[in-house]
Order: structure tokens, then sequence, then C-alpha cells
């Protein structure tokens, strides 16, 4: 399938008993090229997992990421699928199990922004592709995830998606509806845990508040992300591997009773008044 490629895979080694595989981590990882999810993965790798690198544009990114995993000792391969087409998801889940097999776990992170403006000036256009891909990609891949998770026989199962403070904030004048696409994320990811729990499968959310990503510059505001991080309680805005810390110890046998929880990595953002 020439939609995606598969990079650097290593070689699993060979002495692997059932049990070992049973417990080994598998994650994929939606937008794991840049930001968030890139610094998810680094410190998947890091662990030794194996991490499937979903992007949909930026292909020397993916790249990038995938050799940077594989030095950081994981195995890693790139998925170039779009996430608001149903096939592609389909696919790409596909393509990750035929690269690494059974799956573990599930980071629901890929996200866009538009332009800083109160609602009134949104464009048709730009609703339908933040909800699009806020929205409807997230609950296209979760559902999908819900159907291999629950076939999959790993001992540690769960999904994490990548929310935001946005979603309690709400963004005015700013994006409305990326705030909304959010909200609409933490109600899934409660929504899904009570269905899920009984399976086994855990489902939790991360919030971030401002982080040092490319999102920022979708904008339209130069230096956003500083101006901004730096009024938070804790001065600064956040590194996307503090967040990635987050969403690991989510994904994690460390976090076997947690589920249906959101946990806010926002330098106390939603504290300040
Ligand atoms: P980046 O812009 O750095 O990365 C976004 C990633 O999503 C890219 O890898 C991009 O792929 C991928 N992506 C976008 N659309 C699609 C699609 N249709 N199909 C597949 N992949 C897609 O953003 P962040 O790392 O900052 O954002 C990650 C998540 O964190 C988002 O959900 C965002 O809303 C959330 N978040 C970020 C905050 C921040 O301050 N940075 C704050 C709160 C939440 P490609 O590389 O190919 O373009």
């Amino acid at each position: 399938d020439a939609r995606h490629s598969l990079c650097y895979i290593n070689y699993l080694p060979i002495h692997l008993t059932p049990q070992m595989v049973l417990t080994m981590a598998n994650i994929l990882v939606t937008g794991g090229g840049r930001g968030i999810g890139r610094a998810t993965a680094l410190l998947a790798g890091a662990r030794g997992w194996s991490v499937g690198i979903n992007y949909t544009r930026d292909a020397s990114a993916a790249d990038r990421t995938v050799e940077d995993v594989q030095k950081a000792g994981g195995r890693a391969a790139k998925l170039k699928f779009d996430i608001t087409r149903e096939a592609d998801v389909v696919d790409m889940f596909s393509a990750h199990e035929s690269y690494f097999g059974t799956l573990s776990g599930v980071v629901i992170n890929a996200g866009i922004t538009a332009k800083s403006q109160p609602l009134a000036e949104f464009t048709t256009e730009r609703l339908r592709n933040v909800i699009d891909t806020n929205v409807f990609g997230s609950y296209l891949c979760a559902r999908e995830a819900s159907r291999r998770l629950a076939k999959s026989g790993k001992k540690n199962r769960s999904i994490v998606f990548v929310s935001s403070v946005a979603s309690k904030l709400g963004s005015p004048n700013e994006y409305v509806d990326y705030a909304g696409s959010k909200g609409a994320i933490d109600s899934l990811t409660i929504g899904l845990a009570k269905e899920l729990g009984p399976k086994g499968i855990r489902v939790n959310n991360v919030r971030p508040g401002i982080i040092k990503t490319d999102i920022h510059d979708l904008s339209g505001v130069p230096g956003r992300a500083d101006k901004l991080g730096n009024m938070s309680p804790l001065g600064r805005p956040g590194e996307a591997s503090e967040v990635g810390e987050a969403i690991i110890w989510l994904l994690s046998p460390q976090a076997s009773y947690v589920t249906g929880a959101a946990i806010d990595v926002a330098g106390g953002s939603l504290t300040k008044s």
C-alpha cells in the first residue's frame, strides 16, 4: 500500500516466551511524528516499546521520529494515514499490527487548531476541519482501538486521549470550536472507560495547557506559546515531554486501577483566575 511505508524496523529478539510477548508494550500514536506525539513515542522507545508513528503530511518529521525511537531502544514504523478517513483508520491499525503484532495501547493524540478569532468570524471550512479532525477522527480511532484491544490478549491494555485544558476554559475569541472538540474528548473518555472497563481495557486522557509545539503557529499569533505559558502559575510553557510522561504513566501497568481519569499537565493554568 503506497499510503504507508515501513522504516528501519528492528528485529525481535529471538528467545521470546509467549508470556513475554503478552506483557510487551506495543502502542500506536496518532500524530506521532511531531510535538506531543513525538515526545511520547521517544519516551516509549526508551522503555523498549514498539511504536507505530502515525502522521498525514510531514513525512520527514515522521522519519526522524522513527529513527530517534530506535536510537532510544524501541521499535518503530511510520504510518501515513489520515485519521479523518474511515478506510485509512482501519488500514492504519492493520498496518500497525502487521508490523508489531497485537496492540496493547493507543494514544489518540492527532489534532489541529486554527486562527485565533471569535466564532462569528469562523469560516464553515475551518469549523468542519477542526471538528472533523479532533472529534470525528478521534472517534474513528477510538472505535477501531476498542475493537482491536477487545481481541488483544495483552495483559495491560489502554487508550489515552489527548484533550486540552481548553475544554474547561472555553477559549473565547480564540477557538471555541477547538475547546468544544476537546470537551467531546473528555466526555468520550468517561463513557468509553465505562464501556470498556468490564473488558479489562482502561481509558484515560491528559489535558495539556500551553505546550511548546508547532500547533501554536496555526493561531496566527506570533510568540503565542511563550506569552500565554509565561502567564501560567508555573511561569512558563510546558515541554512536550512533560505531557508524554503523563501519557506513558497512564499506559503503563503502574496505572492499573486508573480509568476514566483526566490528568491536567498545564502548569496550574486551570487554577489561575
Ligand atoms: P503538532 O501540530 O505539533 O502535531 C500535530 C500532529 O497531528 C502532527 O503529527 C500531525 O501530522 C497530526 N495530524 C493532524 N491532522 C491529522 C490527520 N488528519 N491524520 C493524522 N495525523 C494528523 O501539535 P501538538 O503536538 O501540540 O498537538 C498534539 C495534541 O495535543 C493535539 O490533539 C492538540 O490539540 C493537543 N494539545 C496541544 C497543546 C499545546 O499547547 N501544544 C495544548 C493542549 C492540547 P503531520 O506531522 O503529518 O502534520
